[in-house]
């Protein structure tokens, strides 16, 4: 039998908006109901039909394909009868309190949605750690150990949750849908399953130590290795050091989190380091050669040039923060330099000071200069 097309099916244009097809497609769909048309094959048909219409008008790409190609354009784009994920994905969007609708009628394709709650397998939960860490073991890398509880698979049932031997049945009350129906006047309306919570399963013997979660909370101590270089703010991923899962499913994972203390006298940029370095005038009038020191705590010599004016920035390349991963790139430090005048003066001093004075040309009237960035 040939296919019918697509926005004939839907009974709207081709033109037609989003909204148009949404609102066709809940028409027909509540209309077609297999619950509301019991035995009726046609209707099932027709609803069946309408709802591999929406799923490719509803989604622009496989839209745009098939306005182009048709049929055979959207075969590779896994649209066809047995794809329902996309108006899955919105049904309750589409069908609001009406959503139970699909419950019973799919059973194999449209309870894929929920096949993963039914098997009641679950993945552990993601942790976050903060840690920190001080300036210089962010510029050499450490390790460190951390403490923390996690949920750890439960040895006593193995993380089955059950007492041995008794296991795991279906719920009875919802039949391992996870859901039951009440009635409401026209249409009947899933809910969560209140004696499973949705898992479709209940532990007929639950076990004494986990209480039938199958999982327990236990501290962990782990060795966290930090690299050289590692900025503030940086996570490091540790996989599967987070919650285990449940009934099998895999284990979370671990991220910690790096909180750097700022130092007392250098300043991260980058991979780049500042700090600010006083000398007197006499330093920078004449020129000098003073050490200055690093993030290694070593002592480089530096030379400052004579006339060096106040705030004066000198690069000392190669003596910055290493970048992770390298074992010999590093940033700069830069060297911001602050003339400082002496406070207390000698006499010796003084009369040396008034003799330089006479040298230099005082100027009593000095012209402003612009304002520096500060
Ligand atoms: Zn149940
Ligand atoms: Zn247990």
């Amino acid at each position: 039998m040939a296919k019918r097309d697509y926005y004939e099916v839907l009974g709207v244009p081709k033109n037609a908006s989003k909204d148009d097809i949404k609102k066709s497609y809940r028409q027909l769909a509540i209309k077609n109901h297999p619950d509301k048309n019991p035995g009726d094959k046609a209707a099932e048909e027709r609803f069946k039909e309408a709802t591999e219409a929406y799923e490719v008008l509803s989604d622009d790409k496989k839209r745009q394909t098939y306005d182009q190609f048709g049929f055979a354009g959207i075969e590779g784009m896994g649209a066809g009868a047995h794809d329902y994920s996309s108006v899955f994905r919105d049904f309750e969007d589409i069908f609001g309190d009406f959503s139970g609708i699909f419950d019973s009628f799919f059973g194999g394709s449209g309870g894929r949605r929920r096949s993963q709650s039914r098997s009641n397998v679950r993945r552990g939960a993601d942790l976050r750690y903060d840690l920190q860490i001080s300036f210089s073991d962010s510029v050499f890398g450490t390790s460190k150990e951390i403490a923390f509880g996690r949920h750890d698979s439960c040895k006593t049932c193995k993380g089955s949750g059950a007492s041995s031997g008794a296991g795991r049945t279906m719920c009875p009350a919802c039949s391992g849908s996870g859901q039951v129906r009440r009635s409401s006047g026209f249409f009947s309306i899933a809910t969560t399953c209140p004696q499973c919570n949705g898992d479709g399963y209940v532990i007929k013997d639950p076990c004494k130590e986990c209480h039938g979660s199958g999982v327990v909370e236990k501290k962990r101590v782990l060795k966290v290795s930090i690299p050289a270089g590692i900025e503030n703010g940086r996570r490091i991923h540790i996989p599967e050091q987070g919650d285990a899962g449940q009934f099998g499913g895999p284990s979370g994972d671990l991220y910690v989190y790096i909180h750097v203390e700022p130092h007392e006298y250098f300043k991260r940029e980058g991979n780049d380091v500042y700090c600010v370095i006083p000398v007197n005038i006499i330093q920078a009038a004449l020129g000098s050669e003073i050490l200055v020191p690093t993030i290694d705590n070593k002592k480089v010599k530096v030379k400052i040039p004579a006339g060096t004016q106040n705030g004066k920035i000198l690069r000392l390349k190669n003596e910055g923060i290493p970048f992770i991963n390298s074992t010999s790139r590093r940033g700069d430090l830069y060297i911001q330099i602050d003339v400082v005048v002496p406070e207390k003066l000698s006499t010796r001093a003084k009369e040396l000071l008034k003799e330089l004075a006479d040298q230099i040309d005082g100027n009593n009237s000095p012209q402003p200069v612009k304002l520096k960035d500060l």
